[in-house]
């Protein structure tokens, strides 16, 4: 675990009121505790079976935050724990997760996951896929999820300026949902983008989350 890094991250958020979640898949509990040790709450998983592993046995106050794509047949071995998921991209989903909420007694906290990059592999809704999704009568019926936000996913490239271009497209979205679907939802106001190579450029564009993994634990 990287120290040096994780202080300078939590400096560098600061200023921004972003907050940090530590991606710890494939990294050992050990890994975990190390970083829970210098203060840090949120933790970050993208495998349900992983994920369910790790909070079993690590300290009960830390906030898992699921950031995988994830099966809708899997939803319900999160359902009563999860603090939030990342990566919701369907109807279908957001459906399952209600259900499971529901049956926990509890409201599960999402992010709809929006398709920003240019590569084929991204999970993800487009524009009209997320207008579609948000104005059915299904998507009202729904009571025990709370929409947070968006997430995304810049393109992996080094080109800086296709990276910004991207987050910028993926905050104008976010402020004219916030405005048109969300204004009498207060919880909206998450926007989950940047990783370890792209987070300083993520942060520009309001970025309230940014999921960092090798910086903080090393190459996977
Ligand atoms: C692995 C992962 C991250 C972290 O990536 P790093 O490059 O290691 O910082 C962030 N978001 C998602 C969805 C991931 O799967």
């Amino acid at each position: 675990m990287n120290t040096a890094n994780y202080k300078e991250i939590i400096e560098e958020i600061k200023p921004y009121g972003a907050h940090l979640v530590a991606v710890s898949k494939t990294k050992p509990a050990q890994d975990i505790v190390a970083l829970y040790n210098e203060g840090q709450r949120i933790f970050g998983e993208n495998k349900v079976q992983e994920l369910v592993g790790k909070a079993a046995e690590l300290p009960k106050d830390i906030h898992w935050h699921l950031i995988g794509h994830l099966q809708t047949n899997k939803v319900k071995q999160v359902a009563p724990f999860i603090s939030m998921i990342h990566s919701v991209d369907s109807l279908k989903l957001l459906t399952e997760i209600n259900k499971q909420a529901q049956l926990n007694n509890r409201n599960i906290n999402c992010l709809l996951q929006v398709f920003i990059a240019d590569e084929e592999t991204k999970f993800g809704l487009n524009k009209a896929e997320l207008l579609e999704l948000l104005s059915s009568s299904a998507f009202a019926e729904l009571q025990n999820v709370h929409i947070c936000g968006l997430m995304g996913m810049a393109t992996n490239t080094t080109d800086e300026q296709k990276i910004a271009a991207e987050f910028q497209g993926l905050q104008n979205l976010f402020l004219e949902l916030k405005h048109t679907h969300f204004s009498d939802k207060p919880y909206f106001k998450e926007l989950s983008m940047g990783m370890s190579s792209d987070y300083r450029i993520a942060l520009k564009f309001g970025a309230t989350l940014i999921r960092i993994g090798s910086m903080l634990f090393g190459e996977r």
